[in-house]
């Protein structure tokens, strides 16, 4: 046996129920499904998944289901064998009734168990006028290859019950949604019928194989393993260490120095011409200025700042200004007029450079109400004076934000437009006189500060709350839209966020003088 691999741990107790998750990984990867099952490492929490940071469901997700469904049922998420004991009896109580019900009914956390060893909790139970309509529901504009998986499980287990189905699929948000207010959601989700597609999955096959793997040795590691890329599986492999693989490639070290830095389509050439690294380039085969500058830097180990950007700072009359935009967008909207996953600005942060060099700070942040886009509007249009640049770091969003707020208030639009011709793009500037290794190739704002500013701390967001991390500012401030939370609460997330913001105008200062050092 491979001394790298894992040993197999104890066989699991053959009555343990499969589930969604058993079925998603086995899917993605029998290994990491056998690991799981073996008591590998615990799934990771709910929220704190990779991407989690990036999507917001918002304060109203919880109403938006009871909204379509006024008669709903909501059945809390058991834990422990008892507790899904008492969800299946009470699932089966319900379904008793199910004729006497109108269509205003439904249960959300529907559990079932087959007997053929797998147990699952259903997002949506409905009553059709000839059977259960069983749904899976996404706050998310498109389903994936793992949902269809899902919803092929319920079906196949819902079938061994001898209850009548007609129909499953997936209920998915409607961008066309336009959220009139005072809870009504009703139109927020649109259905997708997955008959077409379920017929194609060998679900009661798929049982069968699950526990043939989970009682044999460790599976190898599969072809095209989703090891670290996010996957319907739910993202990189939480087996990761557990598994035993040797350390992927490439290293850190070899990241800094890759050939891609220069773009895929010369590095492939530099490949084909016998080259592993920059640092075996000639700087004569680098005929773009850029990577020239980006090679210098790798082969020297410190950054590059070419002549030129202090030249082009020169040209720009203060007083200086250094702006940064939040925004969000939420799957429920949570305020009248908006509509799903529309970005709404929520935050902005300046720094304003001050006679003498100090630095006085200023911003807004908004509060729960109402749409904010008109207060952020109207703020940033008296705050930000009428002359001197305003810097920003790809700047195409901060313009972009600006003139979306033009076109929506006709009061501000003159002003607004001001603004929006004063917006200097660092992100230009950088890449046309600046490389730092540490940026291994990558441009993006995080990627940037952290090379170019990391004392600043402006690369990284996280606060403690309620048992998880908050990994990014629309997370920190979706939490502090709940409703009924303590002011004090909203308080430390509010403080959090302006505290983001201070770090990061000044790591946006801080590029700038990198820039004026040449
Ligand atoms: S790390 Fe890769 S091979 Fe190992 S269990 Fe996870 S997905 Fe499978």
């Amino acid at each position: 046996m491979d001394s790298s691999q894992p040993a197999p741990g104890p066989a699991p107790e053959a009555v343990s129920p499969l589930s969604e998750d058993d079925l998603r990984r086995w899917r993605a990867c029998p290994r990491r499904f056998w690991l799981q099952r073996h008591g590998g490492a615990a799934p990771v929490p709910a929220g704190e998944e990779p991407g989690a940071d990036r999507m917001v469901d918002g304060p109203g997700a919880a109403q938006a289901l009871r909204a379509c469904y006024s008669g709903l049922v909501a059945l809390p998420a058991p834990m422990t064998d008892d507790e899904w004991q008492v969800a299946i009896d009470l699932t089966e109580r319900l379904l008793v009734d199910v004729e006497a019900q109108d269509e205003s009914w439904a249960i959300a956390g529907a559990c079932f168990a087959s007997d053929d060893g797998v147990r699952v909790r259903i997002d949506l139970v409905a009553r059709g006028t000839t059977g259960l309509r069983l749904f899976r529901v996404r706050h998310a504009t498109a389903g994936t290859d793992a949902d269809v998986d899902t919803v092929a499980l319920w079906l196949h287990v819902v079938a061994r019950n001898v209850l009548r189905v007609q129909g499953a699929g997936l209920m998915l948000i409607d961008t066309g949604f336009v959220y009139p207010g005072h809870g009504c959601y009703a139109g927020l989700f649109r259905e997708v019928d997955l008959a077409p597609v379920l017929g194609g999955r060998p679900v009661g096959d798929w049982i069968v194989a699950m526990r043939r793997c989970e009682r044999a040795a460790l599976p190898a590691v599969p072809l095209g393993a989703p090891c670290d890329a996010a996957s319907g599986a739910g993202g990189p492999c939480e087996q990761l260490a557990a598994c035993g693989l040797p350390a992927r490639e490439p290293s850190l070290a070899d990241a800094a120095a890759s050939l891609d830095i220069v773009g895929r389509e010369l590095a492939a050439e530099l490949r084909a011409e016998g080259h592993v690294s920059l640092h075996d380039v000639p700087l004569h085969r680098l005929t773009v200025a850029r990577h020239r500058r980006a090679a210098r830097a790798v082969k020297h180990g410190v950054p590059v700042l070419e002549p030129g950007a202090a030249a082009a700072l020169r040209t720009l009359p203060g007083p200086r200004r250094w702006l940064r935009f939040e925004t969000i967008g939420f799957a429920v909207p949570p305020w009248a007029g908006t509509q799903p996953y529309q970005g709404l600005p929520f935050q902005w942060s300046c720094d304003l450079e001050q006679p003498g060099g100090s630095v006085a700070h200023g911003g807004f942040l908004a509060g729960a109400d109402a749409d904010p886009c008109h207060a952020f509007a109207a703020s940033l249009a008296e705050s930000l004076g009428s002359e001197g640049p305003l810097f920003a770091y790809n700047a195409g969003f901060e313009r972009n934000r600006i003139c979306e707020l033009a076109a929506r208030f006709d009061d501000l639009a003159p002003r607004l437009d001001a603004l929006r011709l004063r917006v200097v793009d660092l992100f230009a500037l950088l890449r046309d006189h600046y490389y730092h290794p540490a940026m291994a190739g990558a441009w993006s704002l995080r990627a940037v500060f952290q090379a170019v500013a990391p004392e600043e701390g402006a690369h990284e967001f996280e606060v403690a709350w309620q048992g998880r991390t908050l990994r990014s500012p629309l997370q920190a401030y979706a939490a502090s839209l709940e409703r009924g939370l303590p002011a004090a609460e909203v308080w430390r997330l509010h403080e959090a966020l302006r505290e983001h913001g201070r770090r990061h105008c000044a790591a946006l200062r801080r590029i700038t003088a990198v820039l004026e050092a040449a």
